[in-house]
């Protein structure tokens, strides 16, 4: 086991100085494959015990008791290891040093040119077809309403308000491209999850969000953001299944890791629910799926992403 509270702090300029990788040869982006359960058989299971979106999930009794600092035991093999990287040979303390405080991600050669210097609002997009055409890589952001999506891409960017156009009137049920750097875009589309909209927008919302999932030939990676503050809710395992079902490459994001208070957060700390997530969707990947833990409030995690989202950009553009 590593105990990711005890790695050092891992920043990009340390990542630029050293150089303590392995060198192989990368094939493919770890596509997330569905295991021999089907993702409907599984949910049924799931349904059985729900009855509505915004109940809790109910959670194995295998819980860890976490103290007060963020401690997150993580094991070998639920590491998220990028392609074209090879840690067979590393012992656990080398490894260590390879991965990103706060989440399950080892560090690869590709992770360069992380620092955000330019970031511009370019346009809003109604379908898929509508997006840029000029081939940049891209990464979309999604979450539940209310998740802290806006927070986390002004966070990224350093921007206050950059988001705010995502949230304008008319833009709301857009896919919103922001270009970073002159080089890469970061996408926000439509929040989901929101009990107060009509039902056919809820279902036209989901047929053009799949539709840029499955037929945009630039997206690097889906960030899927979830609440760390509150126990997992069925309409982000479904999210996180479907994304998983359908090969589709997904980062979790684990948002609001600042709030720590177990009483009003439904008796657990993010580190738990991080935990409980992990483990809720484990059936539905092959292997593990990258997550990291954010907050827009103290920052956490927001190198982090940056060092993450470069290293599977700098892959994507080589192969
Ligand atoms: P969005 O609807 O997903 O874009 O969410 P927003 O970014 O607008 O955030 C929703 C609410 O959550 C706001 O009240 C934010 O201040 C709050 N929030 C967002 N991120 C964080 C965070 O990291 N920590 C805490 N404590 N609150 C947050």
């Amino acid at each position: 086991m590593v105990m990711l509270h005890q790695l050092p702090r891992l920043h990009s300029s340390i990542f630029l100085t050293k150089t303590p990788f392995l060198y192989t040869h990368f094939n493919l982006l770890p596509k997330p494959k569905l295991p021999t359960k089907t993702t409907s058989t599984l949910f049924s299971a799931l349904n059985s015990t729900l009855s509505t979106t915004s109940e809790p999930i109910p959670i194995p009794t295998h819980n860890l008791d976490i103290p007060e600092e963020t401690h997150v035991p993580i094991s070998i093999e639920k590491l998220f290891v990028p392609p074209d990287t090879d840690v067979s040979s590393d012992t656990t303390a080398s490894l260590s040093t390879r991965i990103l405080k706060g989440s399950n991600i080892v560090l690869s050669k590709y992770a360069r040119d992380a620092q955000v210097s330019q970031a511009d609002f370019v346009k809003s997009s109604v379908d898929t077809q509508a997006c840029p055409s000029d081939g940049l890589p891209e990464f979309a952001l999604v979450g539940r309403s209310n998740v802290g999506k806006s927070s986390l891409l002004n966070s990224i960017v350093r921007r206050k308000k950059l988001a705010l156009t995502s949230k304008k009137p008319g833009k709301t049920q857009c896919i919103n491209h922001f270009r970073i750097n002159d080089s890469w875009y970061l996408v926000d589309l439509p929040g989901y999850g929101y009990a107060a909209a009509p039902h056919e927008l809820r279902i036209d919302w989901e047929k053009f969000t799949k539709d840029y999932f499955l037929n945009r030939s630039t997206l690097v990676s889906v960030f899927l953001l979830i609440d760390a503050s509150i126990p997992a809710k069925k309409i982000d395992l479904e999210y996180a299944s479907w994304l998983g079902e359908n090969q589709v490459p997904m980062t979790l994001v684990f948002t609001k890791c600042d709030k720590r208070k177990k009483k009003k957060n439904g008796g657990k700390r993010p580190e738990e629910n991080v935990n409980d997530f992990q483990e809720l969707i484990r059936g539905f990947f092959q292997t593990a799926p990258p997550w990291i833990m954010t907050s827009s409030v103290t920052n956490q995690g927001r190198d982090e992403i940056l060092l993450h989202m470069a290293q599977l950009r700098n892959y994507w553009l080589k192969h």
